[in-house]
């Protein structure tokens, strides 16, 4: 069954897109909790970071690689915080795989 994120990939829900290549899309957050914040969801629907396979190493590279190089586009450039919630107890609410990325406040540890 399609994920909200894979209705979002394939138009059928509306997203605010930044960028989108063959391997992953990024948009951001419906409920954005810092001035710039987006998701980088990869286009393949893996549940959960526990679920990634060493085939799935490219990939994390490329959503990682694709965070950074958006935070820098979006102005991030004197900081910014990427998260990965897995699971109930890691906080995810979607499930299927996603990158958060925050910044322009000042972020802080420990994390809620
Ligand atoms: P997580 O709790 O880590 O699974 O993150 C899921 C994120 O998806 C949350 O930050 C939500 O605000 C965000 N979200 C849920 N629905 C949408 C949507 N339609 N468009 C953009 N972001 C969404």
């Amino acid at each position: 069954m399609d994920t909200l994120f894979d209705k979002i990939i394939k138009r059928e829900i509306p997203a605010k897109i930044i960028y989108e290549d063959d391997q992953v899309i990024a948009f951001h957050d419906i409920a954005p909790q810092a001035p710039v914040h987006f998701l980088v969801v990869p286009k393949k629907g893996i549940r959960t970071l526990a679920d990634l396979t060493e085939d799935d190493k490219g990939l994390a590279g490329h959503i990682l690689f694709t965070a950074q190089r958006l935070a820098l586009e979006l102005g991030c450039e004197e900081g910014f915080r990427v998260v990965m919630n897995c699971n109930e107890l890691g906080g995810q609410t979607v499930y299927h795989i996603h990158m958060h990325v925050l910044g322009q406040r000042q972020m802080h540890w420990p994390p809620g």
